[in-house]
Protein backbone atom coordinates (compact mmCIF):
# COMPACT_ATOMS: atom_id res chain seq x y z
CA UNK A 1 0.00 0.00 0.00
CA UNK A 2 1.03 3.46 -0.47
CA UNK A 3 2.38 5.40 2.94
CA UNK A 4 3.33 8.64 4.35
CA UNK A 5 6.20 7.27 6.37
CA UNK A 6 8.45 9.22 9.23
CA UNK A 7 12.48 8.31 9.20
CA UNK A 8 13.70 11.62 10.34
CA UNK A 9 12.50 14.25 12.53
CA UNK A 10 14.49 16.76 10.35
CA UNK A 11 12.99 15.46 6.95
CA UNK A 12 9.53 15.75 5.55
CA UNK A 13 7.48 12.16 5.21
CA UNK A 14 8.42 9.97 2.18
CA UNK A 15 5.57 8.53 0.00
CA UNK A 16 6.55 4.89 0.00
CA UNK A 17 4.74 1.44 -0.90
CA UNK A 18 4.76 -0.17 2.48
CA UNK A 19 3.56 -4.19 2.97
CA UNK A 20 0.74 -4.66 5.25
CA UNK A 21 0.38 -7.88 7.58
CA UNK A 22 -3.23 -9.50 7.25
CA UNK A 23 -4.69 -8.80 10.53
CA UNK A 24 -4.57 -10.71 13.34
CA UNK A 25 -7.19 -11.40 16.40
CA UNK A 26 -9.55 -9.32 17.34
CA UNK A 27 -8.01 -7.00 14.69
CA UNK A 28 -9.55 -5.49 11.11
CA UNK A 29 -8.05 -4.22 7.84
CA UNK A 30 -9.67 -0.89 7.34
CA UNK A 31 -9.27 1.19 3.64
CA UNK A 32 -8.46 4.50 4.52
CA UNK A 33 -11.35 7.24 3.19
CA UNK A 34 -10.36 9.85 4.74
CA UNK A 35 -7.50 11.71 7.20
CA UNK A 36 -7.00 14.77 8.59
CA UNK A 37 -4.15 16.28 9.13
CA UNK A 38 -3.59 17.10 13.23
CA UNK A 39 -1.36 19.19 15.46
CA UNK A 40 -0.88 16.27 17.11
CA UNK A 41 0.56 14.73 13.84
CA UNK A 42 2.93 17.59 13.52
CA UNK A 43 4.26 17.87 17.01
CA UNK A 44 5.15 13.99 16.63
CA UNK A 45 6.85 14.61 13.60
CA UNK A 46 8.94 17.46 14.71
CA UNK A 47 9.72 15.06 16.82
CA UNK A 48 8.53 17.31 20.12
CA UNK A 49 7.05 13.97 21.61
CA UNK A 50 9.49 11.56 21.55
CA UNK A 51 8.05 8.93 19.30
CA UNK A 52 10.62 5.75 17.96
CA UNK A 53 10.87 5.67 14.37
CA UNK A 54 10.65 4.77 11.84
CA UNK A 55 6.64 5.43 11.90
CA UNK A 56 2.93 6.05 9.88
CA UNK A 57 1.70 9.43 11.14
CA UNK A 58 -2.32 9.98 10.68
CA UNK A 59 -5.18 9.51 13.88
CA UNK A 60 -7.87 11.12 12.81
CA UNK A 61 -9.59 9.00 10.17
CA UNK A 62 -12.31 7.14 9.11
CA UNK A 63 -12.98 4.56 6.14
CA UNK A 64 -14.21 1.03 5.32
CA UNK A 65 -13.92 -2.20 6.93
CA UNK A 66 -11.67 -4.38 4.36
CA UNK A 67 -11.13 -7.69 6.41
CA UNK A 68 -11.53 -9.04 9.72
CA UNK A 69 -9.40 -11.24 11.43
CA UNK A 70 -10.45 -14.55 13.74
CA UNK A 71 -12.83 -13.44 16.73
CA UNK A 72 -14.44 -10.28 15.40
CA UNK A 73 -18.00 -9.60 16.10
CA UNK A 74 -18.39 -5.58 16.38
CA UNK A 75 -17.57 -5.28 12.88
CA UNK A 76 -17.84 -6.86 9.20
CA UNK A 77 -16.62 -5.88 5.46
CA UNK A 78 -18.28 -3.08 4.09
CA UNK A 79 -18.86 -1.39 7.35
CA UNK A 80 -18.26 2.35 7.61
CA UNK A 81 -16.03 3.60 10.57
CA UNK A 82 -14.54 6.26 12.30
CA UNK A 83 -11.34 4.90 13.93
CA UNK A 84 -10.59 5.52 17.55
CA UNK A 85 -7.25 6.76 18.35
CA UNK A 86 -7.40 5.52 21.65
CA UNK A 87 -9.03 2.31 21.34
CA UNK A 88 -9.48 0.29 24.60
CA UNK A 89 -9.59 -3.70 26.13
CA UNK A 90 -12.81 -2.98 28.44
CA UNK A 91 -11.07 -5.23 31.05
CA UNK A 92 -8.29 -3.30 32.97
CA UNK A 93 -8.13 -1.20 35.86
CA UNK A 94 -9.02 2.05 33.89
CA UNK A 95 -11.56 0.12 31.98
CA UNK A 96 -13.31 -0.77 34.87
CA UNK A 97 -13.16 2.43 35.86
CA UNK A 98 -14.69 4.11 33.52
CA UNK A 99 -11.56 5.76 31.99
CA UNK A 100 -11.05 4.26 28.60
CA UNK A 101 -8.50 6.54 27.38
CA UNK A 102 -6.14 5.30 30.44
CA UNK A 103 -6.80 1.75 29.39
CA UNK A 104 -3.44 -0.30 30.50
CA UNK A 105 -3.82 -2.16 27.43
CA UNK A 106 -4.11 0.42 24.91
CA UNK A 107 -1.37 2.30 27.12
CA UNK A 108 1.34 -0.01 26.81
CA UNK A 109 0.35 -0.90 22.67
CA UNK A 110 0.99 2.93 22.32
CA UNK A 111 4.39 3.17 23.89
CA UNK A 112 5.23 0.36 21.72
CA UNK A 113 4.32 1.45 18.46
CA UNK A 114 2.59 -1.81 17.40
CA UNK A 115 -1.17 -3.03 18.11
CA UNK A 116 -2.49 -5.04 21.47
CA UNK A 117 0.13 -8.04 21.16
CA UNK A 118 2.80 -5.02 20.80
CA UNK A 119 4.13 -5.81 17.69
CA UNK A 120 3.60 -4.41 14.31
CA UNK A 121 1.51 -5.37 11.24
CA UNK A 122 3.36 -2.42 9.07
CA UNK A 123 6.20 -2.71 6.64
CA UNK A 124 8.63 -6.10 6.49
CA UNK A 125 9.12 -8.16 9.14
CA UNK A 126 12.78 -7.43 8.81
CA UNK A 127 11.87 -3.69 9.39
CA UNK A 128 8.67 -3.16 11.24
CA UNK A 129 7.23 0.60 10.85
CA UNK A 130 5.58 1.39 13.96
CA UNK A 131 1.85 2.01 14.36
CA UNK A 132 0.70 6.04 15.76
CA UNK A 133 -1.47 5.79 18.30
CA UNK A 134 -2.81 2.03 16.53
CA UNK A 135 -4.20 3.97 13.96
CA UNK A 136 -1.51 5.11 11.22
CA UNK A 137 -3.98 6.67 8.97
CA UNK A 138 -1.35 8.33 6.22
CA UNK A 139 -1.96 5.48 4.40
CA UNK A 140 -3.94 3.69 2.18
CA UNK A 141 -4.92 0.72 4.33
CA UNK A 142 -4.48 0.55 8.78
CA UNK A 143 -4.84 -2.57 10.91
CA UNK A 144 -6.72 -1.70 13.38
CA UNK A 145 -8.32 -3.37 17.12
CA UNK A 146 -11.83 -4.29 16.33
CA UNK A 147 -12.63 -1.98 19.45
CA UNK A 148 -10.89 0.98 17.88
CA UNK A 149 -13.86 0.99 15.11
CA UNK A 150 -17.24 3.08 15.54
CA UNK A 151 -19.94 2.27 12.60
CA UNK A 152 -21.57 5.20 11.20
CA UNK A 153 -24.26 5.89 9.03
CA UNK A 154 -24.17 5.80 5.22
CA UNK A 155 -25.12 9.95 5.01
CA UNK A 156 -22.17 10.70 7.27
CA UNK A 157 -19.12 12.09 4.51
CA UNK A 158 -15.64 10.34 5.30
CA UNK A 159 -14.47 13.84 5.76
CA UNK A 160 -16.51 14.86 8.65
CA UNK A 161 -16.26 11.48 10.04
CA UNK A 162 -12.27 12.19 10.45
CA UNK A 163 -12.61 15.16 11.95
CA UNK A 164 -14.87 13.52 14.95
CA UNK A 165 -12.37 10.85 15.22
CA UNK A 166 -10.21 13.74 16.61
CA UNK A 167 -10.58 17.68 16.85
CA UNK A 168 -14.43 17.54 17.20
CA UNK A 169 -14.59 14.76 20.02
CA UNK A 170 -12.13 16.65 22.26
CA UNK A 171 -13.29 19.94 22.08
CA UNK A 172 -16.60 18.96 22.32
CA UNK A 173 -15.48 16.89 25.21
CA UNK A 174 -13.70 18.83 26.79
CA UNK A 175 -16.85 21.55 27.26
CA UNK A 176 -19.25 18.52 28.00
CA UNK A 177 -17.55 15.70 29.68
CA UNK A 178 -14.60 17.88 31.66
CA UNK A 179 -15.72 21.65 32.24
CA UNK A 180 -19.45 20.15 32.52
CA UNK A 181 -20.61 23.91 31.47
CA UNK A 182 -24.42 24.85 32.12
CA UNK A 183 -26.52 27.01 30.67
CA UNK A 184 -25.88 30.60 31.41
CA UNK A 185 -22.20 30.12 32.43
CA UNK A 186 -19.08 32.01 31.33
CA UNK A 187 -16.86 29.51 28.85
CA UNK A 188 -13.02 30.81 27.54
CA UNK A 189 -11.10 28.72 24.91
CA UNK A 190 -7.86 30.05 24.51
CA UNK A 191 -6.44 29.10 21.43
CA UNK A 192 -8.90 28.77 18.55
CA UNK A 193 -7.25 25.83 16.18
CA UNK A 194 -8.95 22.44 15.22
CA UNK A 195 -10.09 21.82 18.77
CA UNK A 196 -11.00 25.24 20.17
CA UNK A 197 -13.57 25.99 17.39
CA UNK A 198 -15.11 22.53 18.78
CA UNK A 199 -14.90 23.83 22.08
CA UNK A 200 -16.87 27.28 21.19
CA UNK A 201 -19.63 25.24 19.77
CA UNK A 202 -20.32 22.59 22.64
CA UNK A 203 -20.02 25.73 24.95
CA UNK A 204 -22.94 27.14 22.46
CA UNK A 205 -24.99 24.10 22.72
CA UNK A 206 -24.32 23.91 26.48
CA UNK A 207 -26.14 27.31 27.03
CA UNK A 208 -23.35 28.88 28.10
CA UNK A 209 -23.94 32.61 27.72
CA UNK A 210 -20.50 34.52 27.39
CA UNK A 211 -18.84 32.16 25.19
CA UNK A 212 -14.84 34.39 24.88
CA UNK A 213 -12.49 33.32 21.99
CA UNK A 214 -8.98 34.21 23.20
CA UNK A 215 -5.88 33.46 20.17
CA UNK A 216 -2.69 35.54 19.29
CA UNK A 217 -4.02 35.45 16.17
CA UNK A 218 -6.96 38.58 15.52
CA UNK A 219 -7.61 36.78 11.79
CA UNK A 220 -9.44 33.90 14.07
CA UNK A 221 -12.27 36.41 15.32
CA UNK A 222 -14.73 36.12 12.41
CA UNK A 223 -14.25 32.42 12.85
CA UNK A 224 -14.80 32.21 15.99
CA UNK A 225 -17.71 34.49 16.25
CA UNK A 226 -19.21 31.99 13.43
CA UNK A 227 -19.16 29.50 15.75
CA UNK A 228 -20.78 30.51 18.66
CA UNK A 229 -18.21 33.02 20.41
CA UNK A 230 -20.23 36.13 22.00
CA UNK A 231 -16.37 38.02 22.05
CA UNK A 232 -12.47 37.75 20.66
CA UNK A 233 -10.16 38.49 23.09
CA UNK A 234 -6.69 38.99 21.87
CA UNK A 235 -4.18 37.30 23.91
CA UNK A 236 -1.35 39.49 22.89
CA UNK A 237 -2.59 42.10 23.94
CA UNK A 238 -0.93 43.52 27.91
CA UNK A 239 -4.74 43.68 29.10
CA UNK A 240 -5.67 40.26 27.89
CA UNK A 241 -6.64 38.55 31.29
CA UNK A 242 -8.62 42.43 32.59
CA UNK A 243 -10.51 41.86 29.30
CA UNK A 244 -12.03 39.22 30.01
CA UNK A 245 -12.59 39.70 33.67
CA UNK A 246 -14.45 42.98 32.41
CA UNK A 247 -16.39 40.75 30.20
CA UNK A 248 -17.81 38.24 33.27
CA UNK A 249 -18.42 41.21 35.60
CA UNK A 250 -14.92 41.32 37.30
CA UNK A 251 -15.01 37.66 38.64
CA UNK A 252 -13.55 35.71 35.70
CA UNK A 253 -14.93 32.48 33.70
CA UNK A 254 -16.70 30.10 35.08
CA UNK A 255 -14.65 27.67 32.63
CA UNK A 256 -11.12 28.08 30.72
CA UNK A 257 -10.66 25.39 27.99
CA UNK A 258 -7.01 25.88 27.41
CA UNK A 259 -6.24 24.54 23.55
CA UNK A 260 -2.54 25.64 22.54
CA UNK A 261 -0.35 23.29 24.33
CA UNK A 262 1.74 26.36 25.21
CA UNK A 263 2.67 26.91 29.29
CA UNK A 264 2.20 30.21 28.93
CA UNK A 265 -1.48 30.14 27.54
CA UNK A 266 -2.27 27.56 30.36
CA UNK A 267 -0.88 29.54 32.88
CA UNK A 268 -3.21 32.47 31.16
CA UNK A 269 -5.90 30.42 31.38
CA UNK A 270 -6.03 29.65 35.07
CA UNK A 271 -5.63 33.58 35.39
CA UNK A 272 -8.93 34.24 33.95
CA UNK A 273 -10.85 31.86 35.76
CA UNK A 274 -13.17 32.62 38.69
CA UNK A 275 -12.34 31.01 41.83
CA UNK A 276 -13.67 27.34 41.96
CA UNK A 277 -13.89 27.38 38.38
CA UNK A 278 -12.43 25.06 36.14
CA UNK A 279 -9.01 25.00 34.19
CA UNK A 280 -9.24 22.35 31.21
CA UNK A 281 -5.64 21.39 29.76
CA UNK A 282 -6.58 20.18 26.03
CA UNK A 283 -3.53 21.27 24.52
CA UNK A 284 -0.50 19.06 24.77
CA UNK A 285 2.58 20.62 25.45
CA UNK A 286 6.22 19.92 24.10
CA UNK A 287 8.11 17.28 26.29
CA UNK A 288 10.40 18.68 29.19
CA UNK A 289 7.99 21.58 29.53
CA UNK A 290 6.45 22.49 32.69
CA UNK A 291 3.01 24.33 34.36
CA UNK A 292 4.16 27.34 36.37
CA UNK A 293 0.68 28.41 38.76
CA UNK A 294 1.10 30.72 41.43
CA UNK A 295 1.14 27.97 44.69
CA UNK A 296 0.23 29.85 47.22
CA UNK A 297 -3.61 31.05 45.85
CA UNK A 298 -3.77 27.89 44.76
CA UNK A 299 -5.72 26.36 48.31
CA UNK A 300 -7.84 29.19 48.34
CA UNK A 301 -8.93 29.74 44.83
CA UNK A 302 -10.76 26.34 44.90
CA UNK A 303 -9.86 26.33 41.11
CA UNK A 304 -10.09 22.73 39.74
CA UNK A 305 -6.89 22.03 37.32
CA UNK A 306 -8.59 18.79 34.57
CA UNK A 307 -6.35 17.38 32.18
CA UNK A 308 -8.42 16.27 29.18
CA UNK A 309 -7.57 13.61 26.64
CA UNK A 310 -9.77 12.62 23.84
CA UNK A 311 -12.84 14.69 24.99
CA UNK A 312 -12.43 13.21 28.49
CA UNK A 313 -15.64 11.02 28.18
CA UNK A 314 -16.85 7.65 26.83
CA UNK A 315 -14.70 8.61 23.10
CA UNK A 316 -17.37 5.78 21.60
CA UNK A 317 -20.23 7.24 22.92
CA UNK A 318 -19.51 10.88 22.06
CA UNK A 319 -18.57 10.23 18.31
CA UNK A 320 -22.01 8.69 18.18
CA UNK A 321 -23.78 11.41 20.13
CA UNK A 322 -21.52 14.11 17.93
CA UNK A 323 -22.55 12.04 14.74
CA UNK A 324 -26.33 12.59 16.21
CA UNK A 325 -25.98 16.57 16.66
CA UNK A 326 -24.06 16.86 12.93
CA UNK A 327 -26.75 15.10 11.44
CA UNK A 328 -29.60 17.03 12.80
CA UNK A 329 -28.55 20.36 12.00
CA UNK A 330 -27.14 21.30 15.23
CA UNK A 331 -23.01 21.31 15.33
CA UNK A 332 -21.78 22.63 12.07
CA UNK A 333 -18.78 20.29 10.92
CA UNK A 334 -19.08 21.10 6.92
CA UNK A 335 -17.46 24.76 7.42
CA UNK A 336 -14.27 23.10 9.37
CA UNK A 337 -13.04 21.03 6.64
CA UNK A 338 -10.20 23.24 4.58
CA UNK A 339 -8.45 21.81 1.40
CA UNK A 340 -9.20 18.40 0.50
CA UNK A 341 -5.37 16.85 -0.41
CA UNK A 342 -3.91 13.77 -2.24
CA UNK A 343 -1.47 11.81 0.25
CA UNK A 344 1.65 13.18 -1.81
CA UNK A 345 0.45 16.73 -0.51
CA UNK A 346 0.88 15.57 3.28
CA UNK A 347 4.13 17.48 3.71
CA UNK A 348 2.68 20.83 2.18
CA UNK A 349 -0.59 20.42 4.94
CA UNK A 350 1.63 20.17 8.03
CA UNK A 351 3.55 23.19 6.85
CA UNK A 352 -0.31 24.87 6.32
CA UNK A 353 -0.59 23.95 9.55
CA UNK A 354 2.61 25.59 11.17
CA UNK A 355 1.75 28.77 9.20
CA UNK A 356 -1.46 29.27 11.81
CA UNK A 357 -4.26 28.21 8.14
CA UNK A 358 -7.51 28.21 9.99
CA UNK A 359 -9.32 24.82 8.29
CA UNK A 360 -8.65 21.27 8.52
CA UNK A 361 -6.43 19.64 5.38
CA UNK A 362 -8.64 16.49 4.70
CA UNK A 363 -6.34 13.88 2.90
CA UNK A 364 -8.86 11.71 0.81
CA UNK A 365 -8.07 8.35 -0.60
CA UNK A 366 -9.86 7.84 -3.83
ZN1 LIG B 1 -5.62 14.79 16.77
ZN1 LIG C 1 -8.42 -1.45 29.29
Amino acid sequence: MKAAVLRSFEKDLTIEDVAIAAPRDREVLVRIMATGVCSSDLSTIRGKTGSELPLIPGHEAAGIIERVGSGVSKVKPGDRVVLSWSPNCGHCFYCQQSHPTLCDVYTGAAISGGLWDRTSRLGPTAAPINHYSCVSSFAEFAVVPETGCIVIDDDVPFAVAALVGCAVTTGFGAVVNDAKARPGEAVAVVGIGGVGINAIQAARLAGAQTIIAVDTNPDKAELALANGATHFVNAIASDAREQVLKLTGGRGVDHSIECTGRPQAMSMAYDMTRPAGSVVIVGIAPKGMDLAIPAIGFPGSKKRLIGSIYGGGVPEQDITRILSLYQSGRLNLDAQIGKRIALEHVNDALRWLEQGVLARSIIEFT
